[in-house]
């Protein structure tokens, strides 16, 4: 799950996103409108924690332009503003919940864990590829009948590998994806991950029944023909 904040209180961000990357959240920041506008279209997040007064481009403009080009896009708004009439007009221009500040962390977090939730459950039931069953919405994943036991980041590659089955995916978007953009991290400790995750399949790398490698592009989740179901 990836997260986008735009808040231009530079140490409520970090804060914010610290505590969400403990939650498994993969989190990008902007500082202010337009640049958060900017990665809003760029990349594709599951949602939005949008601050209203900002630099460059007001919170609103922000959320109604990318609720425009972004369908699915949920949005949290975050904000001093108080008023219910600055409610009622955050919601009317397209945002899915509204969370007056000061707030507790806690709060924010069990807002965002039900919007995804909420949103998870209408939208995609449940992922199966050959025998791999995963729920997003609960976080879990199976081997037929064998409940897989993962990692965050394990369960993270699983769940990107499963949207995109028969893909090369590379280690830069795995990354991107499920770190964030602006995590600095080696391709090597993707490679560490995969590696798990395999162990946990039961697969191996030389002759793959999930996961394959691509040399020097990436790796692919393998679809299973009718001849080894
Ligand atoms: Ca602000």
């Amino acid at each position: 799950m990836r997260i986008l904040i735009i808040e231009d209180e530079l140490d409520l961000a970090n804060a914010l996103a610290r505590g969400l990357r403990q939650q498994g959240y993969a989190v990008d920041i902007a500082v202010d409108g337009a640049r958060g506008w900017e990665l809003g279209e760029v990349n594709d997040y599951d949602l939005l924690i949008l601050d209203l007064n900002l630099p460059e481009l007001d919170g609103l403009e922000v959320c109604s332009r990318l609720r425009a080009s972004k369908p699915n896009l949920l949005v949290l708004i975050l904000s001093a503003r108080s008023r219910l009439s600055d409610k009622v007009t955050g919601l009317d221009v397209g945002a899915d919940d509204y969370l007056t500040k000061p707030f507790h962390f806690e709060e924010l977090v069990a807002r965002v864990r039900a919007l995804l939730r909420r949103d998870l459950r209408t939208r995609e039931p449940i992922l199966q590829v050959g025998d791999l069953k995963l729920d997003a919405a609960t976080h879990t994943a199976w081997q037929g009948r064998r409940r897989l036991k993962l990692s965050r980041k394990e369960f993270g590659i699983l769940d990107y590998l499963m949207r995109h089955p028969e893909e090369v995916i590379s280690q830069e978007e795995l990354i991107e994806h499920i770190w964030g953009e602006d995590v600095n991290l080696f391709t090597s400790s993707v490679r560490v991950h995969v590696h798990s995750l395999r162990r946990e399949l039961g697969d191996s790398a030389k002759q793959p029944r999930y996961i394959e490698t691509v040399v020097g592009q990436g790796y692919r989740l393998l679809t299973p023909g009718e001849d080894d179901r």
